[in-house]
């Protein structure tokens, strides 16, 4: 188990963009950030608050394995521990409610008894936000929340609980003519109330958007039980501020989503797929500017994956290029890079004439070495499965160090071949493959570097360099995952001290009690903050070193 507690402050810390022109002179002598908040004094959670929830909620939704409850710890472990097998708690509370007037009741009992509340849905986040950090936190699993409220066809909304499963929610919607607006690796576990909590990215963000464009409006139980009523429906509502927006993405760090209410585009009769092999990465950057300017409106997605995620989806040596030859029908596949690009529309001979037009002419041309294109249904979830299993073979081949992260797309190579060589000269073989992949669409990269285990040396080598090259390259340490625990120290990597006081401010004005995902997202102090930001600690600390700058690690 790695555990990301704070660290002293790193010897070297890069210039930012954001930060104080002179922090010295601002906080002098301060070692206590100016916003950050005093530390929430919580609760110990006794036997006389198992009685209480089991006074209101059938013993089958409440599994505790502190007197009265009758469950062993060890069978809370699923609940306590992350896709990943890197973040483990210890809460000895897991609550399951069945409607939003459960989850009011709990929420009224923990604030007033300052329990910290960790809301949880599929447990498929890679950050480590829905998993306790103590054991006293009550855990609220939002699985049994799981209807469909209502579905209108002609406007597309759906308000669904926030426990329903992405898949089932796009299975319901592909029967009624409609698609949900998002899709990722995970969808059949994670929840659409966590989607939206971490504010999910994934595959089809190139068409249609963030949820942020998405989401028309949230029911949310507030830390003190009261439940705002937000699922109005309506793509136009400018009457002051956007609540909702700040529930999207707050990683349950503000209250409790129930329901959501969502639009959805309609489903497209015409979904065509090609998977191309490219020599390197400099005719990835020139194939996808093309890709974009002649497939327009049609494109759903462009995902880019490179050598070791090929070798680590399909296995090293024969068993990776007898995967190839099938995939490409072809006896032999030079060796490179990997692109997929998805196009969806509603006029079959239309998308087609274009995509097989636009794959002629690349073809033809310096950039492409060879590709394929998805014949039918088990074709296309074939070559689907290729990208979407690079997480799950890369958790399979060792423990993952998970940086997701957005970097402009002329950069990625850079980063990548930065990190593998420092992989190379200082892990002393404890990190054993590099892998890169993404959705190159957005310019959200994904780094997943596979190692024998989790070990504080390896994360000290990686962490804060990695955070620290996105910042120099203009990027942001956290692209879709979200903060939770693992990066929230590293805050102001990507925002400003102002930013952050800010944020502080709207989760004082939200959980005065600060009982809502202790330690995640906001931390009590972050890396640079007690010098008034990172800038004021070393002034052009990249530009004066180069790499060596970036050994703040070590
Ligand atoms: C194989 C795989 C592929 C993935 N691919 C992608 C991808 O392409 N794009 C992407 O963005 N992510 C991806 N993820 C990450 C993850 O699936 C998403 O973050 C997902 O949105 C999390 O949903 P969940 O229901 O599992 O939430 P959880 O993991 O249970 O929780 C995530 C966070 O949201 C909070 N939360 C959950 N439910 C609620 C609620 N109802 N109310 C308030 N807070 C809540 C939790 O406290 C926690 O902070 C992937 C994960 C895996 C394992």
């Amino acid at each position: 188990m790695v555990r990301s507690a704070l660290s002293p402050l790193p010897r070297h810390v890069p210039l930012l963009r954001h930060g104080f022109a002179n922090a010295a002179t601002s906080f002098p002598g301060s070692t206590a950030p100016p916003s950050a908040p005093p530390q929430p004094q919580l609760a110990s959670l006794t036997p006389a608050d198992i009685e209480h929830f089991l006074s209101f909620l059938p013993a089958s939704q409440v599994q505790a394995s502190l007197a009265p409850g009758s469950t062993a710890q060890a069978d809370l472990d699923g609940y306590n521990t992350d896709w990943m097998g890197k973040y483990v708690g210890r809460s000895r509370c897991v609550l399951r409610p069945r409607t939003t007037d459960q989850v009011s009741s709990i929420m009224r009992h923990c604030y007033a008894r300052r329990l910290g509340v960790v809301p949880q849905g599929g447990n498929t986040g890679l950050v480590g936000g829905g998993v306790p950090t103590g054991s006293d936190e009550v855990i609220i699993n939002l699985g049994l929340m799981n209807q469909i409220r209502a579905f209108n066809a002609s406007s597309g909304v759906l308000t669904a609980d926030a426990g329903c499963v992405l898949q089932t929610l796009n299975t319901f919607l592909t029967s009624k003519g409609h698609v949900m607006p998002l899709d990722l690796g995970a969808k059949g576990s994670c929840q659409i109330g966590g989607n939206v909590s971490t504010n999910a990215g994934g595959l089809r963000m190139v068409r249609y958007g963030s949820l942020h464009a998405n989401v028309l409006g949230l029911e949310v139980v507030m830390p003190d039980g009261r439940v705002l009523r937000g699922l109005r429906g309506l793509r136009k509502d400018n009457t002051g501020y956007h609540l909702h927006h700040l529930f999207v993405g707050a990683e349950g760090t503000l209250g409790v989503v129930t329901g959501v209410s969502l639009l959805t585009p309609p489903l497209s009769p015409a979904v065509n797929l090609a998977l191309l092999r490219l020599p390197d990465y400099a005719a990835v950057l020139s194939v996808v500017g093309t890709v974009r300017a002649k497939l327009g409106e049609i494109l759903s997605a462009v995902e880019y994956f490179d050598e070791t995620a090929w070798a680590v989806v399909n296995g090293d040596g024969a068993a990776g290029a007898e995967v190839e030859r099938q995939v490409f029908g072809a006896d032999t596949v030079p060796p490179g890079v990997n692109l997929l690009i998805e196009t969806s529309g509603s006029v079959r001979e239309h998308d087609e004439e274009k995509l097989t037009a636009l794959l002629e002419e690349l073809l033809d041309g310096p950039h492409v070495l060879t590709g394929s294109l998805a014949q039918d249904e088990t074709q296309l979830g074939r070559m689907w499965d290729l990208r979407e299993g690079i997480a799950e073979a890369c958790g399979k081949a060792g423990k993952v160090y998970k940086y997701d992260v957005s970097v402009p797309i002329q950069e990625w190579q850079n980063v990548l071949s930065t990190l593998r060589q420092r992989a190379a000269e200082r892990s002393e073989g404890l990190i054993e493959r590099v892998v890169g992949f993404g959705h190159i669409g957005d310019g959200n990269l994904h780094i997943n570097v596979v190692c024998g285990r989790y070990d504080k040396a390896i994360e000290q080598l990686l962490e804060p360099f990695m955070f620290e090259l996105v910042e120099s390259k203009g990027g942001s340490i956290s692209a879709e995952h979200g903060l939770g625990v693992q990066k929230a120290k590293y805050i102001l990597y990507s925002k400003s001290p102002l930013e952050l006081e800010l944020m502080r401010k709207v989760k004082a004005a939200f959980d005065p009690r600060g009982i809502m995902n202790p330690g995640k997202v906001l931390p009590a102090v972050a890396v640079g903050e007690e010098r008034g930001g990172l800038e004021g600690v070393l002034q052009g600390a990249l530009a004066g070193a180069g790499a060596g700058a970036l050994e703040a690690g070590k």
